[in-house]
């Protein structure tokens, strides 16, 4: 019939209507007296007519109107009516600006993400090469100078390497957190445990202790490589905070779709009060003077999380952590890991 522009106030019935938030009903558009009929209504000489708000929770839409040239008492019914059609209308435009806003989100988090990688990389790259230099010098200086500066270059060259380290597992961390999924390929996890403790082997004996493995020679599971990382974090963690001339047991058991994986340590333990917040980032507990950058475990959590697996914490009869981690042996569906 037309288009017409009408405020959203009371001069008209469809503002009114948006006003009062409730359905309006006309028996005679030329007796009204709560609005002014716009000039649209009038040209087509209308005369009945019933309106009811578009809302959805607290959000208005607009409003739909009917009407009749003929007199009509528009009854309780026709009003109810106007209103299922109004909420079927509003619920499906809320929906699609909902699935826009997603949509919308989505795109600004890829951005971001992206930027974010960007950003880790210049990072990454701008510090690891100061650092590099400094840790190059302070080795060269340290052949040719006096014993008494000596130490002190010893102690650029640790911090300089304690630097390196945090780059270094600051850097896996970012990359792993804007991962939704890993690729994974069917790995024997004995393997993956042999070279993490193999890489400790110099600090396992200058410790002297022994590591124990209580494992088939075969565990197979679809993992990420980065499945080593898991295992290498928790031997050294056990190595860094185990006491001397202890025994570190590393075991696989069968736990039906998964395996489970433990490494036993005799250190200090841990308080049940730290046995969540250890695998957030940068949470360090009872460090008794070991070097780290708390990040160790965070890193845990992400791999095992993107594998839809369960890590956690307990403490050792007789003193000290077991640390489990329990993966899927085939892939599995999606589904946060716990802790705990
Ligand atoms: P880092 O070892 O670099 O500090 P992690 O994320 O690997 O960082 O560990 C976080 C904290 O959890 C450590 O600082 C330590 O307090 C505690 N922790 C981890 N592993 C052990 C362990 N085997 N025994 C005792 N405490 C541990």
């Amino acid at each position: 019939v037309g288009r017409a522009r009408v405020e959203a106030s009371k001069a008209s019935q469809a503002g009114y209507t948006l006003d009062k938030r409730c359905p309006v009903v006309v028996k005679d558009l030329r007796r009204e007296t709560r609005f002014s009929a716009p000039p649209l209504l009038k040209d087509h000489g209308v005369v009945s007519g019933v309106s009811v708000p578009m809302m959805h929770g607290d959000k208005l839409y607009g409003v739909l109107g009917a009407h009749t040239r003929s007199y009509r008492e528009f009854t309780e019914s026709d009003v109810r009516f106007m209103e299922s059609i109004a909420n079927v209308v509003t619920a499906a435009i809320a929906r699609i600006e909902a699935e826009r806003g997603l949509q919308r989100y989505a795109k600004e988090l890829e951005q971001s993400n992206k930027l974010k990688e960007l950003f880790t990389d210049i990072m990454r790259h701008d510090l690891q090469n100061p650092i590099s230099i400094i840790k190059g010098i302070s080795e060269i200086l340290q052949e040719e100078v006096s014993r008494d500066v000596l130490e002190e270059l010893q102690i650029i060259e640790r911090n300089a390497d304690k630097l390196l380290r945090m780059l270094d597992n600051a850097f896996e961390l970012a990359k792993l957190e804007s991962l939704d999924e890993l690729k994974v390929e069917e790995e024997n996890l004995r393997d993956l445990m042999e070279s993490a403790v193999a890489a400790y082997m110099p600090q396992i004996q200058e410790k002297g202790m022994k590591v124990v493995f209580q494992m088939g020679e075969e565990h197979r599971a679809m993992v990420h490589p980065s499945m080593e990382d898991v295992f290498s974090n928790l031997v050294s963690n056990a190595v860094k905070y185990g006491r001397k001339n202890t025994e570190i047991v590393v075991g696989i058991q069968d736990a039906g779709e998964d395996w489970r994986v433990y490494v036993k340590d005799r250190g200090e333990g841990i308080r049940d009060e730290f046995k969540k917040e250890i695998f957030d980032r940068f949470k360090r507990k009872s460090k008794g003077g070991v070097r780290g950058t708390g990040l160790g475990l965070a890193i845990v959590k992400r791999i095992v999380d993107l594998h839809k697996g369960r890590v956690w914490v307990e403490d050792n009869p007789g003193g000290g952590s077991i640390f489990y981690v329990q993966i899927p042996k085939k892939k599995r569906g999606h589904k946060e890991s716990k802790i705990g």
